[in-house]
């Protein structure tokens, strides 16, 4: 019982089952159900991840007699594109959803020269609390179905085709909910967003950000889906880190490192460490070196810290850290041997980061 409120929160208004829903089993008996042969599965698999057609009235290969069957019965229209912002040159697009309740959510597309990378939601709302993130003051409003995470990913990778002539290839589950609260939908999301029968992106190229469930991570090690981890640190001791990250009471910086070292030596992947920089909270040189220290000693060469100028929340008191303190907290990580970078902070002008166009509703 435990276990189960720790991985899954309740399963409230969910929506209507959706071809993204199933595994490779789940689509041949979804199709055997309307009366259609196995192989009719295969092809809706290439129309949906293949050719990132969601509508089978543009399946030109389903005879035309039972499109309209297959349309009602699996294809049921998720989410509606309420807003759509571009900036930073037309280089990143934050898309606001809707769901059929009327929950709202967002994603975020990122361009870059080497790689084209969307940031998905796993929840609407987020039930952790942190308080410098925009998603965290608002609650919990519901988990996000499999198909809902996996049509932010089409969606996506229909733009880059659509707009760029491009391909998407990475996917990060940093926009709004923690992932692994959500634990069942997100691993089915990533089994469907990197497997060859799904988008088939490199589980490397997919990253699952969470703030420390311990026995969740452990959970999706045993997986061996090997997708990157990140773990939201924030602060390397637990007297601050109970109160940036609040769910460091349940599970503190000792067992979080714990959980994503085993995590690392499973999968053999390097984990990520977010440190959001906040001036005056979580910058001091001496944090600094404690945070390299116990990478140090937990990971190693298996850590690498991302360091993110903090993204201001509206109404919020915090700010980001002058450039100097920035400059001197990257050097003294780096001195302990731990690997450290500061990470490139796109779509501040259109509230892209952490939940805030969803705020601003
Ligand atoms: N719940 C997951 C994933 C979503 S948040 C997690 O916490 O990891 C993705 C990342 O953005 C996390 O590292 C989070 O701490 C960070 N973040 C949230 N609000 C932020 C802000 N205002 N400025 C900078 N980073 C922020």
């Amino acid at each position: 019982m435990t276990q189960q409120l720790v991985f899954d929160a309740p399963r409230r208004g969910l929506p209507p089952r959706h071809f993204a829903d199933l595994d490779a089993a789940g689509r041949v008996a979804a199709v055997a159900e309307l009366g259609l042969p196995a192989y009719r599965a295969r092809q809706l698999a290439h129309q949906y991840y293949g050719r990132l057609i969601a509508d089978p009235h543009q399946m030109t290969d389903l005879p035309a007699a039972v499109r309209e069957l297959v349309a009602t019965a699996m294809f049921p229209d998720l989410l509606t594109a309420v807003r759509d912002i571009a900036c930073d040159g037309g280089q990143t697009r934050k898309t606001l959803w809707r769901a059929g309740d009327g929950t709202t959510f967002e994603s975020v597309l990122m361009r870059y020269p080497q790689r084209n990378t969307v940031c998905i939601s796993s929840q609407a709302g987020c039930g952790m609390a942190c308080p410098f993130c925009a998603t965290g003051q608002g609650g919990l409003t519901r988990n996000l179905s499999t198909a809902e995470i996996l049509e932010q990913v089409r969606a996506a990778a229909a733009a880059l085709r659509d707009d760029f002539g491009d391909r998407l290839s990475n996917v990060v589950f940093m926009g709004m909910g923690e992932p692994l609260a959500n634990y069942a939908r997100v691993v089915a999301a990533v089994r469907r967003i990197t497997e060859p029968s799904g988008f088939g992106i490199s589980a490397r190229a997919v990253t699952v950000s969470t703030v420390g469930l311990a026995p969740a991570i452990r959970r999706l090690a045993d997986e061996r889906l090997a997708v990157t981890l990140a773990l939201s640190l924030h602060a390397p001791d637990d007297e601050l880190r109970h109160t940036l990250v609040p769910v460091n009471t349940r599970w503190d910086v000792g067992e979080a490192l714990e959980a994503v070292r085993y995590y690392a030596d499973v999968t053999g992947r390097r984990v990520s460490i977010e440190y959001a920089l906040i001036r005056d909270v979580n910058d001091q040189p001496w944090r600094a070196d404690l945070l390299g220290e116990r990478l140090h000693r937990a990971l190693g060469r298996l850590a690498h810290v991302n360091l993110i100028p903090l993204n201001p929340t509206p109404g919020s008191v915090w700010d980001a850290s002058p450039k100097s303190v920035q400059q001197e907290f990257v050097r003294r990580v780096r001195s302990k041997g731990i690997s450290c970078t500061v990470r490139d902070t796109r779509g501040r002008e259109i509230s892209a980061a952490c939940g805030q166009l969803a705020a601003e509703g």
